[in-house]
């Protein structure tokens, strides 16, 4: 079983190649964004404390984002509703019998904290990091990217103010978090300034030779 943690500033495409991995690898993608959305659309409780938060482009508080995290780990299944019948899984995986028993996780942890509550969950389920990969890219590049995301994506969080905030907000308290991984051993670095075929060729080289 592979569990893989993945980062990226906002416009690197990390969620983009946390799917293509998923695909490749077999491995339950887990986006702490994507829980975070459905449950603004949902308009529970936890989406209606987080959407101005996330619109903003802050951080929500881990007493939001980390029960959504340990929930899907724990269900494997990224699915809102743990009590449903519904197998979402099945149709994500066009078919595919089994549910993976690895995963990418993708934009958790932001903080050191918040890796060190993964190192926690992951510890009572048995299970470890195995490789973390970061995706950069140099600025330039980033905004170039952010211009022309604020113009398609649709995100209430896409506006040009905010990827800059959610950037500045990336180097400032998640790059700490590449370098507690790095201490560890478990941090590869990749370069996303190419296209998207490229990137995901140099992540799976970096996977194949650490871990396969
Ligand atoms: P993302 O899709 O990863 O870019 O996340 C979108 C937004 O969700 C972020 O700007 C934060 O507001 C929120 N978010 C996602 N993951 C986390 C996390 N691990 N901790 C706090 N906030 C998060």
């Amino acid at each position: 079983m592979d569990n893989l943690v993945i980062f990226g500033p906002p416009g690197a495409g990390k969620g983009t190649q946390a799917g293509l991995l998923a695909e490749k690898y077999d491995l339950l993608h887990i986006s702490t964004g994507d829980l975070l959305r459905q449950e603004v659309k949902l308009q529970t409780p936890v989406g209606q404390r987080a959407k101005a938060i996330m619109d903003r482009g802050d951080l929500v508080g881990d007493d939001i984002v980390v029960p959504l995290l340990d929930r899907a780990l724990r269900t494997r299944s990224t699915h809102p509703d743990p009590d449903s019948q519904d197998d979402p899984w099945d149709v994500h995986r066009k078919g595919k019998p089994r549910r993976p028993e690895g995963c990418i996780i993708d934009g958790f942890p932001r903080t050191v904290a918040q890796a060190q509550t993964l190192e926690f969950i992951f510890g009572k389920l048995q299970r470890k990091i195995d490789l973390v990969i970061a995706i950069d890219l140099p600025r330039d590049e980033l905004v170039r990217r952010i211009h022309e995301r604020a113009a398609i994506s649709g995100r209430s969080d896409d506006t040009e103010d905010i990827i800059r905030h959610r950037i500045e907000l990336y180097d400032l308290q998640t790059q700490p978090v590449l370098d507690y991984y790095r201490v560890s051993g478990l941090l590869v670095s990749i370069d996303g300034s190419e296209q998207i075929a490229d990137t995901n060729h140099r992540i799976c080289q970096a996977i194949d030779a650490r871990i396969r």
